[in-house]
């Protein structure tokens, strides 16, 4: 059944949904619960969740009632407020739009790439570098700012775990090594314990699968609030779901656009955020990660739903 909006009918794709959950959960049991930050190892291996928003409301199939940490999620919000604070000019200066073929927490390329930026704003150093460029007052005022754009794309006052970013802060050596490198190449700004910081709390927000299908919905709108409120521009919003079909999940995005073919975002808590441009937002929840830090079950269900309903863009 090829997806239409003209062809809506609730009934059918929510039988659709509930059906392709059913089937690809069992995927769950081939992967693991990532334990590298200890908080994140309370997840369970066993759930799966999704929510898909339309024009037309949202269904949902699965386990989708509980909050998750964003993770990596969080680059495509922070980056979006990055552009629009400083302009594409400025943030590419200090990060750059080529895939990595690597880890999303490697430092091999920080090295010998030239110039010594961090190849992408979705890896953990493009990402930290990106947090540095932030407009605001302290960790504090960066913060309220990245929260208060996400409670005005969802509806609803957005805060972070606290044990979840307690926990990455104890034990984020690497990323403390991406940031000291990228503050001697000058690439990160300012203090690096406050940019990591915030990082950090930025990994930690929490959402259900609900809300992360509508920033999908949202992007897929063009960065068009339901009130027809424009909140970012169409160039950042293009910039951003680029960048999720070169590089969201990491180096496995070749193989998810060709399997699945919609830009996607992951976390290594095992959300992904997915966009159909102009037609849906989708959220996702699974922690059971596949070798690559990409949710098992969530790139299956997807992988099964692109081919039902025709998703792919390409
Ligand atoms: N907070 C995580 C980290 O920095 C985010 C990584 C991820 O979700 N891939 O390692």
């Amino acid at each position: 059944m090829m997806f239409s909006m003209l062809a809506w009918n609730t009934d059918d794709w929510q039988i659709d949904l509930t059906d392709a959950l059913t089937m690809n959960r069992h995927w769950t049991g081939n992967g693991s619960v990532a334990d590298y930050i200890p908080e994140l190892r309370w997840g369970d291996p066993n759930q799966l969740g999704i929510v898909v928003t339309s024009n037309y409301g949202s269904i949902k199939a699965g386990d989708c009632g509980m909050e998750f940490t964003l993770q990596s999620i969080v680059k495509i919000l922070t980056l979006m407020l990055a552009l629009e604070d400083q302009g594409e000019e400025k943030v590419f200066s200090h990060v750059g739009s080529e895939p990595t073929g690597d880890p999303f927490n490697s430092i091999i390329k920080l090295e010998t790439t030239s110039p010594r930026k961090p190849l992408n704003p979705m890896i953990n150093a493009g990402a930290i570098a990106v947090c540095s460029l932030l407009s605001g007052q302290g960790v504090e005022g960066k913060m309220s700012r990245i929260t208060s754009f996400i409670s005005t794309i969802i509806n609803r006052e957005v805060g972070y775990s606290h044990a979840v970013h307690t926990s990455e802060k104890e034990t984020g050596d690497r990323n403390r090594a991406l940031a000291y490198f990228m503050k001697d190449v000058g690439v990160l700004i300012g203090d690096v314990d406050e940019v990591l910081d915030l990082y950090f709390r930025c990994c930690s927000i929490e959402l259900t699968c609900s809300e992360l299908a509508r920033i999908g919905y949202f992007l897929a709108m063009k960065g068009r609030l339901e009130d027809g409120c424009q909140l970012v521009s169409k160039a950042t919003v293009r910039l951003v779901t680029t960048f999720m079909v070169t590089c969201g999940m990491y180096n496995a995005s070749g193989e998810f656009a060709i399997h699945v073919g919609i830009p996607a975002k992951s976390g290594v808590s095992g959300g992904i955020l997915a966009v159909v441009p102009d037609t849906l937002g989708i959220g996702i929840y699974g922690p059971s990660l596949d070798d690559k830090g990409n949710s098992i079950g969530g790139v299956k269900l997807l992988q099964d739903l692109s081919k039902r309903w025709d998703l792919s863009i390409f």
